[in-house]
């Protein structure tokens, strides 16, 4: 352990007074001056025998031992490198040359760590059923004819303009589906598709899962159900998101990490979910009623271990929703509103510092 002096005073009168300072550089040593021209700032403390190098913000510290043992320092308060001991010599400090290029060398590693932006990695649009699961479907006369309107065509009409937008928009990106054509899939292989993609820590993957509501004999009654809705899940639904085989640590720290990790990812779909609406409320709104953004654990985005909402376009068992459902300009409509909502959760994850700003 060492104490670190915090006060500028007490560490100038340290450098003044107290440090034992090399006049010029001998063998491959350096003395203090010359270490303070790559690493600008040095606190001492004489009587722990202890020193600390500060630069932009980050520190590294260190014990000083014998000339040729090799030490360790303390790179922020949390990772160990191995270095070559600074030692005395007739009452100066000298420090080894790699042992000061080691200590750079890992702040600036820190400093690249400060910089590497937020980033959305990857999009996943995921239109719901498919194949042998039609999901919601019915029968309703448009423009003077009967269409037999099918929930999984609907989506996958809406998913595959959404994905062109956004590859259009974000070439940067990995913007996936996790079907493209009318094949049936489980929600197993939609989760364990969106699971497998690998990210850094500082990035992250968003789900959007796309379907239709419908409404069981909604041509029996007077006001048929209308209008789109989001869902999104909520924090007392604890996921494994930290796999046991994944991690070396004890079950007691996992399930830490898996609440935080739960927290961020309730807090991150919960932003989404918001954003999204506001779109649909500015694009479709006019025309269909908001449902609203809702807390729910049942549907497929319970075992997606990320940002992932559920939109419900609408109700095909309502004439009107699917009216709007059916053509193709105001499909266009549902297409863009997404779009927006997910540009718009893209660019204020990826803005400085995230979401705290706005918090
Ligand atoms: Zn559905």
């Amino acid at each position: 352990m060492n104490l670190i002096m915090k006060s500028n005073v007490f560490s100038l009168f340290f450098l003044l007074f107290m440090v034992p300072i090399t006049a010029y550089t001998q063998d491959k040593t350096i003395s203090l001056q010359d270490a303070l021209k790559i690493l600008p700032e040095f606190q001492w403390d004489p009587f722990l025998q202890t020193g600390t190098f500060y630069s932009s913000g980050h520190y590294a510290s260190f014990h000083v031992g014998l000339k040729g043992e090799t030490s360790f320092s303390l790179v922020d308060g949390y990772e160990v490198i191995s270095v070559p001991s600074p030692y005395m010599e007739n009452g100066v400090i000298r420090f080894p040359e790699r042992f000061i290029t080691s200590l750079k060398d890992a702040i600036d590693a820190e400093m690249k760590r400060d910089v590497k932006p937020f980033k959305v990695a990857a999009i996943i649009i995921d239109p719901g059923h498919g194949g042998k699961d039609p999901g919601a479907t019915t029968v309703q006369t448009i423009n003077g004819k009967k269409i037999t309107l099918k929930e999984k065509d609907i989506v996958l009409k809406v998913a595959t303009n959404l994905r062109d937008q956004l590859v259009k928009r974000y070439p940067d990106k990995k913007i996936f589906m996790t079907r493209t054509t009318d094949v049936t899939l489980a929600l197993e292989e939609r989760a364990s598709f969106a699971n497998g993609i690998k990210i850094e820590e500082n990035e992250v993957i968003i789900f959007v899962s796309i379907h239709c509501n419908s409404e069981l004999n909604a041509n029996l009654k007077k006001n048929p159900a209308r209008g789109y809705e989001i869902w999104y899940l909520p924090p007392k639904v604890r996921r494994e998101i930290i796999e046991k085989d994944a991690f070396n640590g004890s079950d007691e720290v996992r399930t830490i990490l898996n609440t935080l990790k739960e927290e961020e990812f309730t807090y991150e779909s919960k932003m989404l979910a918001v954003l999204i609406m506001k779109s649909l409320d500015e694009f479709i709104g006019p025309v269909s009623p908001s449902r609203g953004a809702k807390e729910e654990q049942w549907y497929v985005v319970k075992r997606i271990n990320m940002p992932s909402v559920l939109v419900e376009l609408g109700f095909i068992s309502n004439p009107s929703d699917a009216a709007l459902l059916f053509e193709e300009q105001s499909l266009k409509k549902y297409t863009e509103a997404l779009f927006k909502g997910i540009s718009d959760f893209v660019t204020l994850y990826e803005q400085p510092g995230g979401f705290n700003i706005i918090e």
